[in-house]
This record gives C-alpha cells, structure tokens and sequence, in this order.
C-alpha cells in the first residue's frame, strides 16, 4: 500500500528483480563498435574470450532488453538486498526546501556500495564455466573487496592488485580484502612482466591504476585456469547494476511519489547507471520527458563535461580495446582526488551515448563543496557518505535549494551509492581544514588528449 509519510521504503526478498534491464534494447542507433587495438577493426567474441567467460562476453553485446538473475546470484543478494529508499526528512528540514529528497542507499552491502551487485554476478559466471582463479586491480579497494567476497562465496581464488601507494597509506581495504581470502599485491609486483618493466625503471614507483590493470589483465590472459574481472565502465557490469533502479522504481510507487530530478556520481559509471537507466528507458520511450537525470563527476577529472568523445584505450598503458567514449585522454593522471573511485580517465560508453542524445544530463563539482555536503548530509541524516557519493549529495542539496528559492515542490531522488567509514582519513582532511580544490588541469588534459590513439573513420 502506497503510504507517504513512512521514511523507510523496504521490500521484500521476493522484490529483489528477477531480470537485469539492458538499455541497449531501447537505444535508436546502437554504441559504436569496440575496436581491435592492432587492427583497428571491430572486435568479436573470440577476442575477449582469454579475459572474459563466454557468457558476460554474451551481455556485453546483448541486445535483449531482459536478462535473466540466475537464482545462486539472486540468493547471494539476498543477504543485503532490496536495500532502503529513505526519505532525507531531516536534510529537507534542515535546508528548509520543499522539495522532497530520497536516498537509495547501497552502503547496507557487506563490503559497503553497490559493487558487490556486479561482482557475484561476475564470480558466478566463471565458476560456471570452470574458472577456478579471478585477477583484478584496485586502487582504494572498494572494487578488489567487493570481487574478494564474491570470489568467497563461489570458492574461487582471487588475485587483486592494488595500486601501491594505496596499499602502503590505506592498509584497512587490504586487510579486508584479506579477509575474504583474496590475495592482495602492492602493483606495480615483480608477478608480471608488466610489473617487472616498471620495476626495472622505477623501483620506488608509486603505481597508478592503468598498471596494475595491464597486470591483471596479462595474468588472466597467460593462465588457462584465470580470468579477469572489472567493476565498472563495461555494458554488462552496468546492467548487473540495475537491480538498483528496478527496486527505487517500486520503492517510489509505495511512497506514492516520481522522481522529477535523479542525481548520481560517475567514476567509471556503473552506478550511476544501475539506478537511473530503469528510468531512462521511459524517457527513451518518449515518456517522462521532463524527467531530468543529473551525472555528477569531479571538477578535476571531468570526462564528461570536458573530455572528448572519441575512441581511446581503457587503460593507461594502451593493452585494451578501443571505445568511443568521453575521456581526458588514457595518458592523464588525474589529481590524487580523495573520492579514488572518480579519478577515471573514460567513461562507460552507454553513459556516454545517453549524454551524447541529451537524454542525461553531467555536472561537475570540486572537492571541498563536496565534503561540505558529506558533512551536512551525515550531521542530519547520520551517514558518512562515501566521498564519492558525496559529489551526488552536493548536487542534490544545490537542486534543493533551486527548489527553495523559486518556490518548487520537486522530487529527487539520489543514489547513495557507498558510506564512507574507510574514508574517514578524507574526512579529517576536511575536518582540520588540510583538504584542498585542484584546479582544472587544462593544460595536462589538452596534452593527454594529444596522444589519443588514431582511429580511421
Ligand atoms: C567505485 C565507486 C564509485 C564509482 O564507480 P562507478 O562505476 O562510477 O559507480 C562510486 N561510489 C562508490 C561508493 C564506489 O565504491
């Protein structure tokens, strides 16, 4: 029964979606081929086949708008899904808005966010093609715990490396990876030859996420029993997300509300795009058009709202495909951003498209307004937001007080997509007043982009 005045919209088990949507069914024209690093031709299955089981390599390119949850993954799910639709009556109080403000909160998952939606899905799939060892990269450790877990649940190894200087400043994320039994290096390792050539020129190198992705990525292809698992960026990593706004969709009928304004934060736009592409489907459908979906990413790292779209590599050291994306350039190394989770250098393709057509909106925002939200949104609602989450919150207060001035009674609803009690040393940061902007860095951005793969057609 629809009810308005609750502050908690809960589901049932038996509300946890039985099929994955993918929007890919709905677009007008279809995403532009991923192309062969070598040949610069379209890539097949056969190619991703080292890397991937045969059956995500199936959604990537799966244009069916329904995909079955396999029950094991949906019993997985289980232990921390549906997850809350909160009203922020507090945070409205406080700001003095009319406007009526709705948190999904992803942070009830065992490793905190919503990563661990995609990683069992993923764990599951290799275990069923008889995959017995999964290798990743992580930098902060929100994607390497969230895979560590669903390695756990299936019984399957998993090797992740982790960007050094996050391993040596940020012990935490490793012990709890640890804990799920996966093992954890400080990349660049002397386990890949890729590792070892960094080594060799740099013994005290730092790291940064496009090398630890290119050692992931040869120890899965140089191993038989190994595959390789990412958390973002990838077509069937962000459908195994909308779980996320299958459930908000339900939640919003029971308070008896639609969402005029969607907010969410993109790193590589994963979940981002769980929780709003439900909705895009209506507005692709040339239904809710006055729906306004808002991506929010960092001021510093802006690849949407500055980047260009074009094909690039996925990764640092160009091993990857090429995608037709919206980047900065695969060379750029963004500021050491406190939100670890948007320092990308690309953006998912889908998210890309979307914007291309208008049919999404992007901001972007810098750091210390953002931790002013954190702090606001965890001193009337209680949660520290995760400080990546907290760009999406910067927005939404914005819109709220939008809402405030000109007298508009809007709904919004936001993905809170992680809290933030592994990130409490950004906190103090801000805390003691040692957190700082980084300018936009143009120059580095327009140098990068100068190294943008060529690409005929
Ligand atoms: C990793 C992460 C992000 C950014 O990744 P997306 O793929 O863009 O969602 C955002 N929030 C949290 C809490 C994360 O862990």
């Amino acid at each position: 029964m629809a009810d308005k005045n609750r502050t908690k919209y809960l589901l049932d088990e038996k509300d946890i979606p039985t099929k994955w949507y993918n929007i890919q069914a709905d677009l007008k024209t279809p995403l532009p081929p991923v192309l062969h690093p070598g040949t610069g031709q379209p890539i097949g299955p056969q190619d991703l086949a080292p890397l991937f089981p045969m059956e995500l390599i199936k959604q990537e390119v799966s244009r069916e708008r329904w995909i079955e949850i396999p029950e094991e993954v949906r019993n997985v799910l289980r232990l921390w899904r549906p997850t809350p639709l909160i009203r922020a009556r507090r945070l409205e109080k406080a700001l003095g808005t009319p406007a009526r403000i709705y948190y999904k909160y992803e942070g009830v998952s065992p490793a905190g966010s919503h990563k661990p939606n995609t990683a069992v899905a993923q764990a599951y799939y290799n275990k069923k093609q008889g995959v017995t060892r999964l290798t990743t990269e992580t930098g902060a450790g929100q994607w390497g715990s969230a895979l560590a877990m669903a390695c756990a649940f299936f019984g399957l190894q998993c090797k992740v490396y982790m960007v050094k200087v996050s391993y040596q400043q940020k012990p935490y994320r490793r012990v709890l990876m640890e804990t799920w039994g996966a093992q954890v290096v400080p990349s660049p390792s002397p386990d890949t030859q890729a590792g070892k050539k960094v080594l060799e020129q740099d013994p005290n190198s730092p790291g940064s996420l496009g090398i630890a992705i290119s050692e992931a990525v040869e120890d899965a292809a140089t191993r038989d029993d190994t595959k390789y698992s990412l958390g973002s960026v990838l077509n069937h990593v962000l459908m195994h997300q909308t779980v996320v706004g299958l459930e908000t969709k339900k939640q919003l009928e029971k308070a008896d509300d639609e969402a005029d304004i969607l907010v969410g934060c993109i790193g590589g736009g994963s979940n981002f795009s769980g929780f709003s592409f439900p909705f895009a489907a209506d507005k692709l459908a040339g239904k809710k058009k006055k729906l306004r979906i808002i991506a929010v990413e960092p001021s510093a790292c802006p690849s949407l709202t500055r980047g260009k779209y074009a094909y690039d590599f996925g990764d640092t050291v160009g091993l990857t495909p090429l995608v037709k994306m919206h980047t900065l350039g695969h060379t750029f190394v963004p500021p050491p951003l406190h939100a670890g989770g948007l320092r990308y250098h690309g953006m998912a393709p889908l998210v890309c498209k979307l914007y291309e057509e208008g049919v999404i909106e992007a901001v972007a925002v810098p750091q210390v307004t953002t931790f002013q939200a954190a702090i606001q949104f965890a001193r009337t609602e209680g949660i520290p937001p995760a400080p990546e989450a907290a760009h999406a919150v910067r927005v939404v207060i914005d819109e709220a007080l939008r809402c405030k001035k000109e007298g508009k009674r809007k709904t919004i609803v936001f993905n809170l997509s992680g809290h933030g009690h592994f990130d409490l040393s950004a906190y103090e940061a801000y805390l003691t007043g040692k957190l700082q902007d980084y300018e936009y860095p143009a120059e580095k951005i327009a140098e990068a982009l100068t190294h943008l793969p060529q690409v005929k057609g």
